[in-house]
């Protein structure tokens, strides 16, 4: 099923988790228990990193697989343009379809580990707004959502040319958006009033993340160009070292944050869960999902 199809319902809310598919049994183990936990709170789709963390392409579409046949949720399948030709991603697009896979999130992808600047295959795309085109060429029957920034892309110059940049992906066919973590509430509801002064009227699904190690937050948000706000900044700094404290603090300020959402009209929630179902768990079951 396309999940564009409930993004618009109003009776109560979509439900959505991003994992990334493993590299150890260990690692698949956890995954495992974390689906069939999340599982209950019947999220409306989960979607599969690709490339992402080191992981391999192929592990993107099993696990996509996997969820949609063995767990019987909807899988999105993340794409990338990096180091792919035209024929290697039309081949992909022939792979998830023939897998039944109906949703595709594209992106561009970050460069290598080590290098700084994107640089496109030969042959290849240089932004998502030309791998959308692409797939919609190819496979028009696709359901493709694409990556937004409230607090704009770490090479964009301004807000204001990265939604610009934005709506080329949704004049290209994308029919929603999820948007990188943010801890701020009010850079997305921002976002989201400038994204709809610049004509663009899909669904703009807020990414979040919760905290659960001070060290690992700040590398990550430094690489992607999410601010921690000050106040909560301090709290973890402080408690760095006590995992227990930083889960206290991580669970108030999500479910801080989410109330806040829904109370400014957000009807749809994805959440970054690195494979753990603990602790959005507490924080979902709090909010009566
Ligand atoms: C929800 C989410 C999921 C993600 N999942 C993954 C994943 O699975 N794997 C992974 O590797 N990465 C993932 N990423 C990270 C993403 O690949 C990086 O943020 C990447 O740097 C940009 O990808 P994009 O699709 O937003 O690129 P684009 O939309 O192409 O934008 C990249 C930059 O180019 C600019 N730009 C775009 N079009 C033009 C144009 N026509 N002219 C000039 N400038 C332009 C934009 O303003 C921006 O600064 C994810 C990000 C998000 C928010």
């Amino acid at each position: 099923m396309k999940v564009s199809k409930d993004l618009n319902r109003t009776d109560r809310p979509t439900l959505s988790f991003e994992f990334f598919p493993p590299k150890t049994p260990v690692g698949e183990e956890h995954l495992i228990e974390a689906i069939e936990k999340l599982g209950k709170f019947s999220p409306d789709f989960v979607s599969v990193t690709y490339g992402a963390m080191g992981t391999t392409r192929e592990k993107t579409f099993y696990w996509a697989e996997q969820i949609k046949k063995k767990f019987k949720i909807e899988p999105v399948a993340h794409l990338t343009c990096v180091g792919a030709e035209r024929k290697d991603i039309a081949a992909q697009l022939k792979q998830l379809a023939d897998l039944g896979i109906e949703n595709i999130l594209a992106l561009r992808g970050d460069p290598p580990s080590g290098e700084t600047k994107f640089v496109p295959p030969k042959n290849g795309f240089r932004y998502a707004s030309e791998l959308v085109e692409f797939i919609k060429e190819e496979q028009p029957k696709f359901c493709v959502g694409v990556a937004g920034y409230p607090e704009k892309h770490t090479e964009a110059t301004a807000i204001k040319k990265d939604i610009a940049n934005l709506k080329k992906k949704i004049d290209a066919g994308a029919e929603y958006v999820i948007t990188q973590l943010f801890f701020n509430n009010q850079a997305y509801f921002d976002f989201v009033d400038q994204c709809l002064a610049a004509g663009i009227k899909v669904p703009i699904i807020p990414g979040q993340m919760m905290i659960t190690s001070t060290k690992q937050i700040k590398t990550l948000t430094e690489k992607c160009g999410a601010t921690i706000p000050k106040e909560l900044l301090e709290k973890i700094e402080k408690n760095a070292e006590n995992p227990d404290a930083i889960k206290r603090i991580s669970t108030e300020w999500t479910l801080e944050q989410t109330r806040e959402l829904i109370i400014g009209g957000v009807n749809y929630f994805h959440f970054f869960v690195m494979n753990q179902a603990e602790p959005i768990s507490t924080v979902l079951s709090e909010l009566g999902f």
